[in-house]
């Protein structure tokens, strides 16, 4: 019956049939997933004529120009993410799954939440995601925010691990809740005739602001069970996409910070580079901004893609002059061997949502179509990355207002900030990434 079943589910719907089963039916020439992040919910928001009190997460500042769809001094209102999740449902893209990188709480004073409140809005955020697509896999990861104090996410199991562990139950396996109550990670096929794993990493847990782990080697034990798995994956001839909210590598808009203790990013690069052939990509949230990067090994060969992902919240401290339009994005990758083809990248501009009272999200830009390469391989966008790096290069001028997605075309960025951004593309250890801030740009 569960044969027959899968044939059955092969002809109507061939985007669902995993790769390699050699059912009669159209094959699918290509993969794709959905990538969203950093939420944000604020259920406070609403349009009112005291623009201090439109939202808790402007923290007393008058909202900039709010409407229905937020402000960028605002986290997001339930009708932006209603709107970027309705975009997704009617956008006619078949897809096998969608990862969702975290992050669904408000940035407001720690005091202004609980533990409660924070798995309230989890639930929501997972109970609109389980309603609109009810037959979608989803892969999320824990983000900082995700827990109650933020950052503050404990090596053993916690309230807030059991409550997500219960909501994710739809989507995940018995073995990854298991550890997700433990330590807020887990790893699980996408589909058992798929030869493609998820590995959703609890980064929070090397976060710098984590007190928990402070002076830990190992929190949680999480690079060993990281090492193990990926061990069994290679012996297995697995693929494996690594999921988490924290990046690894710098920050692009600074110098020589880690969004990770320095420790911690230089333990999990090691671990990266030793199973190199095994991870066909990477994904993260947390920057809130669109940023690519390229990990190579110690001689300097690129071997590793990875993605950050920009925020659906276009919320902004009000000393920053820069934020992002929200963004959702599509990965395509080839079925038979999960290599990245290529990203679309979707986006609302919410100054015309508002205006018009209606979102139109937009695609912004279709990578490979956008810098004229090939692929998402770690070579085709190494090579990129070098074309970034030429002075008067019109790809970085692209790549530079991606990174705020379309917010603000006329902002430049050159001299000391273009070489943050070039050596963060390039560079995720330490060593590397003081070269090329020595070697290409600071004298
Ligand atoms: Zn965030
Ligand atoms: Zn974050």
């Amino acid at each position: 019956m569960a044969l027959l079943g899968a044939i059955a589910c092969c002809l109507l719907l061939s985007w669902h049939c995993p790769a390699g089963l050699g059912f009669p039916g159209p094959a699918p020439a290509i993969g794709q997933f959905w990538h969203v992040t950093d939420l944000h919910l604020d259920p406070t928001y609403h349009l009112t004529d005291d623009h201090r009190k439109v939202c808790a997460s402007s923290k007393g500042a008058n909202a900039s120009n709010p409407g229905p769809f937020g402000d960028i001094l605002c986290d997001s209102p339930y009708q932006l993410i209603l709107s970027a999740f309705d975009f997704i449902k009617n956008s006619g893209q078949k897809t096998s799954f969608m990862i969702w990188t975290g992050d669904s709480p408000p940035h407001v004073p720690v005091h202004e939440l609980s533990t409660d409140t924070v798995i309230n809005v989890i639930a929501n955020m997972t109970n609109t995601v389980q309603s609109l697509f009810p037959n979608l896999q989803v892969f999320p990861a824990l983000g900082n925010h995700d827990y109650w104090p933020q950052d503050q996410l404990p090596i053993a199991t916690s309230k807030v691990y059991n409550a997500v562990a219960n909501l994710w139950k739809p989507w995940l396996n018995e073995e990854a809740i298991g550890t997700l109550r433990k330590g807020g990670f887990y790893s699980q096929k996408v589909h058992p005739n798929m030869n493609l794993r998820i590995i959703s990493l609890n980064t929070n847990l090397y976060y710098s602001p984590n007190n928990v782990t402070l002076n830990k080697t190992d929190p949680a034990n999480q690079f060993e069970w990281l090492e193990n798995t990926l061990n069994i994956s290679q012996q297995n001839k697995e693929k494996v996409y690594i999921i988490a909210h924290v990046p690894v590598g710098y920050l692009p808009y600074a110098n020589t910070i880690t969004a990770m203790r320095e420790y911690y990013n230089e333990k999990l690069i090691n671990i990266f580079r030793k199973y190199s052939s095994v991870i066909a990509g990477q994904f993260y949230g947390h920057t809130h901004r669109d940023s690519i990067m390229v990990l190579s090994d110690i001689k300097g060969n690129p071997i590793s893609s990875l993605f950050v992902a920009p925020a659906v919240t276009p919320v902004k401290s009000i000393k920053e002059k820069q934020t992002n339009n929200p963004g959702i994005r599509l990965f395509q990758y080839d079925p038979h061997d999960y290599k990245l083809l290529d990203m679309l990248q979707y986006y609302l501009n919410l100054t015309d949502a508002n205006l018009k009272e209606n979102a139109t999200w937009k695609q912004e830009y279709n990578l490979t179509q956008a810098y004229g390469i090939e692929d998402l391989q770690p070579k085709s966008l190494y090579e990129l990355a070098k074309q970034f790096a030429s002075w008067d290069s019109k790809q970085f001028i692209k790549y530079y207002n991606y990174f705020f997605v379309s917010y603000d075309n006329s902002v430049i960025c050159s001299g000391i900030c273009k070489a943050f951004q070039i050596c963060a593309i390039m560079n995720l250890d330490h060593t590397s990434y003081r070269d090329c801030l020595k070697q290409y740009y600071i004298k």
